[in-house]
Formats: C-alpha cells, structure tokens, sequence
C-alpha cells in the first residue's frame, strides 16, 4: 500500500511542534513526512524584539532545523512556498511542486498595516529575523548618520513605535535598555534621543491588567520613552507619521525610524489557497482542520478560533500554536488509523510581557508578577519552549540563563 506523505508548511512553533510529535508518532513505514520551511532554521518569532533593537545578536535567537528532526523520519526541505491550491491538492514551492496526503498549514504571521497609507513602504516591523535585523541596522545608521553629518537633524534620533500591544511594549522595553548603550557608542547626547509609542485605543496594552499596565508605563517613562494614546498613525512617509489627535485634529512627528508593531494577520498564501479566511486566518474546525477540506490542518497565527467562554478570538500566540502541533500529530495519526479526531482545548497559561532584559510584567497561574521575578518567569518560557522542541540540549544552546 502506497505510505501517505504527510506535508507541514513552516518551521515556527506550529509547523516545528507538529513535525517533532509526528516523528514520536509516525515511523517510516507509516507515512512520509516532509517538512518544507523558507530557511534552514528556525527563529524564535518571540524574540524579535531583542533581535531588532540590538540586545541580543539576530544569531542567538536561531537555530538549524535538522539540529531538532529526526532525519531518519523526516525529509527536510529548504524552499520558498509560492501557492498553495487545497482543491487540486498541490503546493507550489520554489524547489518544485508538491503533492500531500495531508497538509499541515503553519506559515505564520505578517503584519497587519490596515490599508494605512505609507506604512507598507516607510514603516519597518519585526516581521521575521532579517526584518528584525533590519530595524537594528535602520536605527544603528540613523544614529551613525547623525554623529557623521555637520548639520544635525534630530528627527534621525527619533525612533517612533506604532503600537503599544505587547509587540510594541517589548521592543521599547529594549529600547529602553539599547538607547543609552548607543547614545555611547556613536557620542551621542541621550536627551537628543526620542523613542515615541503611539497607540490608538486609550490605554496601553488595551485589556491588560490595569496596575500591571501602570508599572509597564511608569518603568518605560522612566527610562525616557513617550506615550501618545488614543492617537492612531493615520499616514507614514519618508519623513515620519501623521497622528490622528482629535475630532479633525492632526500632529506631524519627524522621525528617522518608524517600527510598526499594531497587530498581526495570517500569511497571505492562505487567501489564494482556496479555504476560507479572514485576515488570512483560517476559522478552524474543533480538530484544527480547514472547514471542507479533511486532510488540511492549520496550526499557529493562520488559525483563528473563538474562546467560547469571553466570546472572543484566542490570541495569535507561540503558545498556543505549540499546543496545537502537539494536537494535530495526534490527529493525523488518528486519521491514518481510522479513527476518529480530538477537539483542540487550549491551555491558557497566563502572559508575561517584558520590558527589557532585566524587568515584565505577567498575568499567570493565577497570580501577578513584576520586575525581576516577572522577568526570570518570562526566561523559563523561553527556555521552556526550546525545551519542548530540542531537549535539554537546545536549552543549554541557546537558552537564557541570566535571571538577576
Ligand atoms: P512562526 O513562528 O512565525 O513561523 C512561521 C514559519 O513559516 C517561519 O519559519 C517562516 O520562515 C516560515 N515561512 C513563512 N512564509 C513562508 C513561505 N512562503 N515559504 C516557506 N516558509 C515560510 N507569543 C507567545 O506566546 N509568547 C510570547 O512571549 C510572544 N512574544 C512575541 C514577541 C514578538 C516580538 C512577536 C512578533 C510575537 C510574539 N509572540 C509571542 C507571538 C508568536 O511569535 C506567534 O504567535 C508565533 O510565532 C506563531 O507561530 P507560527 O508557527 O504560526 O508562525
Ligand atoms: P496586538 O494586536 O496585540 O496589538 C496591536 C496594538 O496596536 C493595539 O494596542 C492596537 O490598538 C494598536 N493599533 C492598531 N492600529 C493602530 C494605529 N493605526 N495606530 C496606533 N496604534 C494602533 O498586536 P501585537 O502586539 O503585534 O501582538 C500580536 C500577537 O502576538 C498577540 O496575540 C500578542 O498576544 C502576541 N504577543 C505576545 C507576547 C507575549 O506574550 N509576551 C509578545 C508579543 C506578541
């Protein structure tokens, strides 16, 4: 009989936690599992922020993908998906057509700028780890630029962060940290620096803890970050952004660097795959698999699902897509012999939002958390997740392991 081939699209934390199950699961003789992923390695998308503000190197937060599959199970490829077609059954990649059995969706998330115009050319985002590599070396040159130039323009030493959900919160936090170390290395004066969030709900991490929100506030103020709140970007253009300030009110903000950080979508390939979605977000069944299509999962940012009990959307997060590779392994198996699928039931652990290397803030297991117990908890998560994907060998790699 002919083996079914098991086809997982991405290497994040979904498509990464569905294939390193699947390889428990599932032996050679079973079915052939291929995993297809833009790079040789993975990133951790949660550590962007650290990435692209310079406190950590780009290289840290990566890793080879075949240092955590079992090649012996799993078929690597290292390949750009260009379409995806679930009617005809194919997905075009640049090494190639491929046909599946299954298909397991895990390609992630791209930055949602809302049809505002300018943002798609003038804004940077922490969209992936070149992306975030970019952002440090825009704000490394700004501030070299400045150093350099005889006539001093200010507005390269403005950095402007659009949004302040928890993408926007960590990158000031380091910010917070980098600003001062830079200001030394290119013989800058700090008070020339502006690092300028501006957010368009009227709060600060909208449906956060209020009191952890204030701490969060008060520690990024005190390191000399500016909050402009209920003010959204209306426009960005070579030179800065256009904020909304009232009824038919307007400001103007110069600034050398723009980094937008308001919020998520799915992966584009989605909207021309034939499934239905919104936002290129996929509304998935109990099983986490496509509405109509059987042998199609979606795992990671690409799903949506409604949290029946605050009827609301769960969050597009790295935790819950590990949960669900672990869930839809299981049901692929489940399906190869015949039986029937589970449903996917999300285990909220809580958030912590870090603000800096050294301070967060975290909402968990029931209680709440500041400053460095907060901040310890958020590296245990991220040590956590490398645990669940590597084993203790990728922890000792690439863990963190500073905690005061
Ligand atoms: P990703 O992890 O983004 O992986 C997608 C993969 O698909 C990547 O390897 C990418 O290279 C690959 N890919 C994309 N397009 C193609 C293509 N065309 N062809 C081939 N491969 C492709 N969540 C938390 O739970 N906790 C946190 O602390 C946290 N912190 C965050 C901090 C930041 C700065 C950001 C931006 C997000 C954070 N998140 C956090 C959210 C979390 O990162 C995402 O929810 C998570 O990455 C989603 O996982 P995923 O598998 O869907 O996608
Ligand atoms: P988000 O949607 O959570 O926040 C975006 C923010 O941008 C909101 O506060 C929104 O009001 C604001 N905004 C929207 N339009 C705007 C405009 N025109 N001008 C100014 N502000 C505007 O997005 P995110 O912060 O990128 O987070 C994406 C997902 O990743 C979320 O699910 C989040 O929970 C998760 N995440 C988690 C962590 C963590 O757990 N530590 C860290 C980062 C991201």
């Amino acid at each position: 009989m002919k083996r079914p081939t098991i086809l997982v699209l991405g290497a994040g934390y979904g498509g990464l936690t569905t294939v390193v199950n699947l390889q428990k699961l599932v032996t050679p003789d079973e079915a052939n599992i291929v995993l297809v992923n833009k790079n040789d390695y993975h990133y951790e998308s949660t550590w962007l922020h650290e990435a692209g503000a310079g406190t950590i190197d780009a290289d840290k937060a990566r890793y080879d993908v075949t240092s955590v599959i079992d090649k012996s199970k799993v078929k690597f490829v290292k390949a750009s998906v260009t379409n995806i077609d679930v009617n005809e059954k194919k997905v075009e990649t640049s090494e190639g057509e491929m046909t599946y059995d299954y298909l397991v969706i895990g390609l992630g998330f791209e930055g949602e700028t809302f049809g505002i115009p300018g943002l798609d050319t003038h804004a940077l985002a922490l969209a992936n780890l070149n992306a975030a590599r970019q952002v440090r070396e825009h704000i490394e040159y700004q501030f070299a630029s400045w150093s350099l130039d005889e006539e001093k323009d200010d507005s390269k030493l403005t950095i402007v962060v659009g949004g302040a959900g928890f993408t926007g919160i960590e990158f000031l936090g380091e910010l917070g940290n980098r600003v001062p170390e830079l200001c030394k290395e290119f013989d800058i004066p700090q008070e020339k620096v502006r690092v300028l969030c501006v957010e368009a709900a009227p709060m600060v991490l909208p449906g956060f803890d209020e009191g952890l929100v204030d701490y969060a506030v008060t520690q990024l103020e005190k390191k000399g970050i500016e909050f402009s709140i209920g003010t959204p970007v209306v426009e960005a253009t070579e030179e800065g952004v256009k904020i909304k300030t009232g009824e038919d009110e307007f400001d103007f903000v110069k600034a050398g660097t723009v980094v937008w950080a308001a919020g998520v979508r799915g992966n584009r390939l989605i909207e021309t795959s034939g499934i239905e979605s919104a936002r290129a977000r996929v509304r998935v069944e109990p099983d986490m698999r496509a509405p109509g299509f059987d042998d199609v999962f979606i795992v990671g940012d690409c799903a949506f699902m409604i949290n029946e009990e605050v009827n609301r959307p769960y969050p597009p997060t790295a935790q819950i897509a590990m949960q669900q590779g672990v869930q839809i392994a299981k049901n692929i198996k489940a399906l190869m012999n015949n039986e029937t699928t589970a449903k996917f039931v999300p285990e909220l652990k809580g958030s912590v939002c870090s603000l800096g290397h050294d301070d967060a803030i975290g909402d968990a297991m029931g209680r709440k958390f500041t400053g460095k117990t907060a901040s310890a908890l958020k590296k245990v998560i991220d040590n956590r997740a490398l645990y669940l994907v590597g084993g203790a060998g990728l922890v000792l790699k690439k863990g963190k392991f500073k905690f005061l």
